[in-house]
This record gives C-alpha cells, sequence and structure tokens, in this order.
C-alpha cells in the first residue's frame, strides 16, 4: 500500500553550512516521525555530503535530474549510475523548471525515468499544466500527456514503485498554492487515468502535490484522499517549516 512522501526539493540553493545545518535541525525534529517518508534533493554537489550526514536517520536522499547516458563523453553530465554509488535513492525527473529552462521534452522524461529504474531507483516524475493552459480548461490533457510519454514508452507497470508529483506551474514559487478541492480533483483524475490500464498499478502509486506547500497549508491539502504528500520547494530549505508538513503528512 502506498504511504506518504514528503519531498524537499532545494533546487539552486544550498552551501556546504546549510546542507549541514539543514539536516542536523531536521534529524533533531524528525525523530519521531512515522509512516511518512522525508527525502530531501540538495544539488548533485552536496549529495554525498546529505547521504553521510542522514546515516542512521529515517531521512532519504534524492536528486533533481540526471543525463540519459550512463558515462562518456557528456561534459557537465551526471549518471544515475553515479548517484546509486553515491548512496542517493530517488530522482526528482522532468520538473517543470527543467522542461522551461532545458527545453526536456515528455521522450526525454520517460527516457530518463527508464534509466532511473533500471539502476534501481525511485523516479518522481513531475507533471503539471502552465496557468495558460490551465485557463484554456488543459489541465486533463497536459497531465495525461505527459504520464503518457511514460505508459506508452516503457508500459503502465513502469509507475510501480514510481512517484507522480503533480505541480501546476501556476503554483510553483508563487505563493497561489492550488486549493485541496483543486488538486485532489486532478490527483483523482491521474489515479483513474492509470487505473484504465492497471488498477493495481494506480492504487499504488504514490501522487504528490507541488507549489507553494507550506507549514499552513500542509494539512489541509494532505487530508485530500489522493494526495499522498509533497515535492516542497522554498518551504524545505528551512528546518522548522519543513518539519510542520512533513508532521502534517
Ligand atoms: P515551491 O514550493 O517553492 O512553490 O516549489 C515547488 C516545486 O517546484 C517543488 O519541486
Amino acid at each position: 500500500m502506498r504511504h506518504p512522501l514528503v519531498m524537499g526539493n532545494w533546487k539552486l540553493n544550498g552551501s556546504k553550512q546549510l546542507t549541514a545545518d539543514l539536516i542536523s535541525g531536521l534529524r533533531t525534529v524528525l525523530t519521531d516521525v512515522q509512516g511518512c517518508k522525508v527525502v530531501i534533493a540538495p544539488p548533485a554537489l552536496y549529495l554525498a555530503q546529505a547521504v553521510a550526514a542522514v546515516e542512521g536517520s529515517n531521512i532519504g536522499v534524492g536528486a533533481q535530474n540526471i543525463d540519459v547516458n550512463l558515462s562518456g563523453a557528456f561534459t557537465g553530465e551526471t549518471s544515475a549510475e553515479m548517484l546509486k554509488d553515491t548512496g542517493a535513492g530517488y530522482v526528482i525527473l522532468g520538473h517543470s523548471e527543467r522542461r522551461t529552462y532545458h527545453h526536456e521534452t515528455d521522450e526525454v522524461v520517460a527516457e530518463k525515468f527508464a534509466i532511473v529504474k533500471q539502476q534501481g531507483l525511485i523516479p518522481v516524475l513531475c507533471i503539471g499544466e502552465t496557468e495558460a493552459e490551465n485557463e484554456a480548461g488543459k489541465t486533463e490533457e497536459v497531465c495525461s500527456r505527459q504520464i503518457d510519454a511514460v505508459i506508452n514508452a516503457h508500459g503502465v507497470e513502469a509507475l510501480t514503485d514510481a512517484v507522480i508529483a503533480y505541480e501546476p506551474v501556476w503554483a510553483i514559487g508563487t505563493g497561489k498554492s492550488a486549493t485541496p478541492a483543486q488538486a485532489q480533483a486532478v490527483h483523482k483524475f491521474i489515479r483513474d487515468h492509470i487505473a484504465k490500464q492497471s488498477r493495481e498499478v494506480a492504487e499504488q502509486v504514490i501522487i504528490q502535490y507541488g507549489g507553494s506547500v507550506n507549514d499552513k497549508n500542509a494539512a489541509e491539502l494532505f487530508g485530500q484522499p489522493d494526495i499522498d504528500g509533497a515535492l516542497v520547494g522554498g518551504a524545505s530549505l528551512k528546518a522548522d517549516a519543513f518539519s510542520v508538513i512533513v508532521k502534517a503528512a
């Protein structure tokens, strides 16, 4: 059965000091958390430090991206094999910032998804519509297209032991979260969409919500039946706010 998962996406933020301080702060306040899995995703440079710092705690570590190649002449890239070697367990894929600024297509994201799974890591597939798409009533069309890119390439079973993060682009970093009812409606659509191919896979896939989640709105979002935790940006950089969100899940 699926379990709540709260993940902190640090994006391009952090330092050796912040990594040390944030993890030590989280370790202090998250000792008694049960049932909810907690994962932090620092920039790749700090992954090894983070993996060492969470040892013996209930906090996991994830990356924010990988290259489609495992090794070779690809200057500047990081591979899934290296992440596994470093001790990371999760990889965020297809974040809207990568789709926008790095031109990642649905096909590239699907390719990365398969590579992450082949390495025995857990992919966190980010999907979600822009404000213009939302206003044009295209939310379901966009979300199903982004999921179908994975299902069509690798089969619905690829979503076993995977995570989907519904992150409406208009809610990311804007302070304007989707309402619990809005998010629940899309999460239910996503689960029903997957269930058309496999009810079993749909029931076990973790669907996180992301977009301006904070210590004030988390509990109400997590009260929705199809919201299985959150992918948190800004609020994941503060141990106190992030731990309130974890405890709400
Ligand atoms: P914010 O929580 O800062 O809106 O960011 C959400 C996000 O993009 C997480 O991946």
